[in-house]
């Protein structure tokens, strides 16, 4: 085989795993990210990192769950870290249609009563009657596992540079028959014009009361929020999806949601304390699926929505199997 090499733009999830990727098949990897080490990742840092392919089937086309079960094994195999403990999904009494509405509309679930919920969390089993558990579904927490896979580049012999943009006509025009890989996030939108942005608010909260140990969605009619628990006694509250474009302060109305939410799932919340507010912007295609679109020696890797984490894997593997064998998938564009 070939040994490539690639240079990679761009430090969020999907970069890190092209890096990864590539590094872990022996090719030469050099990666370039604007941001600084401790701050790299554009929407990436606010991610709640779950693993959820059956329930984030319940918005999305039919493939995000194929790949994103794919995704989910790839994490597995190189990343030990990760929770796969499962993810619950429940509802107010007031709101039981949502959750037999979910159910209708994912797979991979067992509808279970109060007392098996009180099993898997004691804490919520007299708040809810009823619940849906994703037994194969996992998370982890998204800067400990942007960190970890920096090391893994390194330690694969990959080069890693922070902290300046590379322009666009540098890396446009590749490197001395090398392959680019561009995974810019939303700054490729003049590369991919139908590329838009999706902003998704988010709040840290650190709680000595609360003891969740899975991520749990609580289903309303106007939206549907959840809670992911991360070390420390840290809780992420997520997320909004507005189609908006800014990165700006949270505002009152998606604090009250993000923080009602936490409240209602577990009255413990109320005394815990805000570490974070914050908002990232989701690169998206129009059907929110993402896309690998090659341009010669070139590949732009985008779109990833809300599935960064969960698809970042799986985009990895078909880029660099296109890169070395010249093999399609539906997700690639030849252009
Ligand atoms: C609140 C929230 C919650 C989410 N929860 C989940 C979840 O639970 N599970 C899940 O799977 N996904 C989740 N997502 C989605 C996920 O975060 C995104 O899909 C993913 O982060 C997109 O990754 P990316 O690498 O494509 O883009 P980004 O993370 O935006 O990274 C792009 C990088 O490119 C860099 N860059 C741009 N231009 C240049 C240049 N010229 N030179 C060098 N570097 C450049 C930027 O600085 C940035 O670091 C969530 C998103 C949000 C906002």
């Amino acid at each position: 085989m070939t040994r490539l090499s690639a240079t990679i733009v761009g430090g969020g999830i999907f970069g890190l795993w092209q890096a990864y990727e590539l590094a872990r098949r022996g090719h030469d990897v050099t990666l370039y990210e604007a941001m600084s080490e401790a701050e790299t990742g554009g929407a990436s840092r606010f991610a709640g990192a779950m693993l959820a392919p059956y329930c984030e089937a319940e918005g999305a086309e039919p493939i995000v769950q194929e790949l994103g079960v794919r995704g989910l094994a790839l994490w597995r195999k190189a990343v030990p870290q990760i929770v796969m403990n499962g993810s619950l999904v429940v509802a107010a009494s007031r709101d039981q249609g949502e959750l037999a509405r979910f159910a209708r509309m994912t797979e991979g679930h067992r509808a279970i009563d109060g007392s098996t919920l009180g099993e898997l969390e004691p804490e919520l089993g007299g708040r809810f009657g009823r619940a849906l558990w994703y037994p194969d579904e996992g998370h982890m927490e998204p800067r400990l596992v942007l960190a970890f896979l920096m090391g893994e580049i390194r330690r694969l012999g990959g080069t890693l540079h922070f902290g300046s943009a590379v322009p666009t006509p540098v890396w446009r025009a590749g490197s001395d028959g090398g392959v680019v890989i561009d995974c810019r996030g939303l700054a490729a939108r003049e590369d991919l014009p139908t590329l838009r942005g999706v902003r998704g608010e988010m709040a840290v909260l650190r709680s000595r009361e609360v003891k969740l140990t899975r991520p749990i969605r609580l289903l309303h009619p106007r939206f549907a929020l959840y809670v992911v628990p991360w070390s420390d006694n840290r809780y992420m509250i997520g997320a909004t999806v507005i189609e908006r474009e800014d990165a700006g302060p949270v505002t009152v109305r998606s604090a009250l949601d993000l923080l009602g939410t936490a409240y209602a799932l577990h009255p413990g919340f109320g005394e815990a304390e805000i570490l974070e507010l914050s908002a990232g912007v989701r690169p998206a295609f129009p059907d929110n699926v993402p896309r690998i679109v090659a341009k010669g020696r070139r590949l732009l890797v985008n779109g990833a929505f809300r599935h960064g984490y969960l698809l970042a894997p799986v985009m990895a593997e078909i880029a660099a199997t296109y890169l070395e064998t010249g093999a399609t998938h539906p997700i690639l564009d030849v252009d």
